[in-house]
């Protein structure tokens, strides 16, 4: 569910969608640090659906270990990534000064954790950003590739990409749904379906469970918070600073 990132190759061109962290528990130092399965340099697009770290977190080591390609993304996906991956540089970097700190106590030398990339490659992978997408307005990034970003409904400037690939006599049009939003959101628009499609490589993060209704989700919060105050209380609420944070203030504004 992290880390997502999938390769393309069609008429000698390989295409990336998305370089995606991984996140969740310590093991995944070792998957972030690790091959990318194949040469960055050798990758012609990246195409990057949206600005979640667990979607773009690795591009600067992409860049660091030679991908001279160009990003296509929206131009809000743009502008929330740039944020993402200078966050990203320096959490790494606290990161790696609180476990040495820690082995320090300990005694140990080895802090087992250094970071992938830095501030500097957060900035160097700025570079790569090429043409922006415009929702549903096709983009030619080969010959016989043509890309069209269409709105997932799951954070600002978020996209599925749907691609039509040409090769010899074969045609196939690819989707990548990205991550999609759930539908009747207060701050963003619900996704458009895309066309057709022969194959769709789709994520389902929350594919096994039920959510219930929004209406009776904010009423919760809503109940949890009043009753805080009631008693005095102050409330913290531990959320995901891109999108949910807005959300949460959306809802505590109109309450
Ligand atoms: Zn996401």
């Amino acid at each position: 569910m992290t880390g997502s990132c999938h390769a393309i190759e069609c008429g000698g061109k390989t295409l990336l969608v998305d370089c995606g962290l991984f996140q969740g528990d310590p093991q995944t130092d070792a998957a972030n640090a690790g091959d990318f399965g194949l040469d960055p340099a050798r990758v012609d697009v990246l195409l990057l659906t949206h600005a979640h770290l667990d979607h773009c977190g690795r591009i600067p080591l992409l860049v660091k270990r030679g991908f001279k390609g160009e990003i296509i993304a929206t131009a809000a996906t743009r502008e929330l990534t740039r944020l993402v991956l200078l966050d990203a540089a320096h959490q790494q970097d606290e990161e790696a000064k609180s476990r040495k700190h820690s082995a320090e106590l300990r005694g140990e030398s080895d802090a087992g954790f250094a970071p992938v990339y830095g501030l500097i490659d957060a900035l160097s992978a700025f570079d790569r950003f090429g043409r922006t997408a415009a929702y549903d307005q096709p983009i030619d990034v080969a010959t016989d590739v043509r890309v069209a970003f269409v709105n997932a409904g799951h954070i600002l400037g978020s996209a599925s990409i749907v691609l039509d690939l040409v090769e010899g006599d074969r045609r196939r049009r690819v989707i990548f749904s990205g991550d999609l939003g759930p539908t009747g959101r207060p701050l963003l628009r619900d996704a458009d379906p895309p066309a057709n499609a022969d194959v769709v490589v789709m994520e389902t993060t929350y594919g096994d469970r039920m959510h219930r209704p929004l209406d009776q989700t904010v009423e919760e919060f809503d109940e949890a918070v009043n009753d805080c105050f009631r008693r005095g209380g102050n409330v913290v609420v531990p959320t995901f600073a891109l999108e949910r944070t807005q959300e949460v203030l959306y809802y505590t504004r109109t309450h």
